[in-house]
């Protein structure tokens, strides 16, 4: 052997051979580990019962919703709680709120006679014969691991969880505040929301917050592009301002059912906004 010959090997052979034995032996344990839990998944009483009574259980996939919105005002923004959020968002989502209650409903019922049941199953360690080379301990953990695994965790609370972000015009976000409901809750302001006679609230701090993020969707965006629309000029006297003299005014006010759309609103000055709201309330 040539003195090269002798490097290369010290330099490139040895530790190519180190790498494949370590990849040899790291595959036969995770192929004996395979092998563990394939004879347990296969062997275990206590998991073909627990499978069995899988099989006669069946619960409710729930959906929690979650509602977000980005503010790009900060009066708005500060104006308007998670709770007011949750309270608009209501009026349109009871039914699939309802929906959603029943099914938690259901498996909150279920579930402790399913968990009852399970803490019936006492054959845990029993697999037939296992082969001599293993170790029943050892099968016996994994066996608890497979169970604890497939054990069903059905959703047994209903929750809606509110965040709301205010961001700088450019999309920036600057702060948030978030807060989650219990269904008790949910289920209360749902009522109230319910109790109503045409377009007006019986409660006022429910209609109080509709109308505070009725109003807030009038992002400074859209603003904007409402003094774009009406040639920076007041649509009732005609006076043209500089912005801080113009305000969106709806048309058909939120108090009667008006929406935060560019078909409801205009553009108006102060002076005859503040007329106008004299008029009417809620806008
Ligand atoms: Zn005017």
């Amino acid at each position: 052997m040539n003195e090269l010959t002798i490097i290369f090997t010290i330099l490139f052979l040895i530790p190519a051979i180190i790498v494949i034995l370590s990849l040899i032996v790291a595959s036969a344990k995770k192929s004996v580990r395979n092998q563990l839990y394939e004879f347990v998944k296969d062997n275990s009483q206590a998991l073909k019962n627990l499978r069995e009574l899988n099989k006669s259980f069946s619960f409710y996939d729930v959906f929690l919703p979650s509602e977000t919105h980005t503010y790009d005002n900060e009066i708005f923004y500060d104006s308007i709680s998670c709770r007011d959020y949750l309270i608009y968002q209501l009026q349109f989502k009871q039914k699939e709120v309802f929906e959603q209650c029943r099914r938690v409903s259901y498996n909150r019922k279920q579930y402790p006679i399913y968990k009852q049941k399970i803490s019936e199953i006492d054959c845990f360690g029993s697999f037939g014969t296992i082969p001599d080379k293993w170790n029943k301990v050892t099968l016996e953990s994994i066996e608890q691991e497979i169970f604890d695994h497939e054990i069903k965790r059905p959703t047994v609370d209903y929750t809606i969880s509110v965040a709301l972000y205010c961001s700088q015009i450019n999309g920036r976000i600057i702060t948030s505040k978030r807060e989650t409901f219990e269904y008790d809750t949910i289920k209360r302001l749902i009522n109230r929301i319910n109790d109503r006679s045409g377009y007006f609230y019986n409660d006022k701090d429910i209609w109080d917050a509709i109308c505070r993020v009725e109003r807030g969707k009038v992002s400074n965006k859209m603003r904007f592009s409402i003094y774009e629309r009406d040639g920076y000029r007041c649509r009732k006297c005609g006076r043209s301002g500089r912005y801080h003299d113009l305000e969106i005014d709806h048309i058909k006010p939120i108090a009667k059912g008006g929406k935060s759309v560019y078909s409801n609103l205009q553009t108006l000055c102060k002076r005859c906004n503040q007329e106008k709201g004299d008029t009417y309330y809620g806008n």
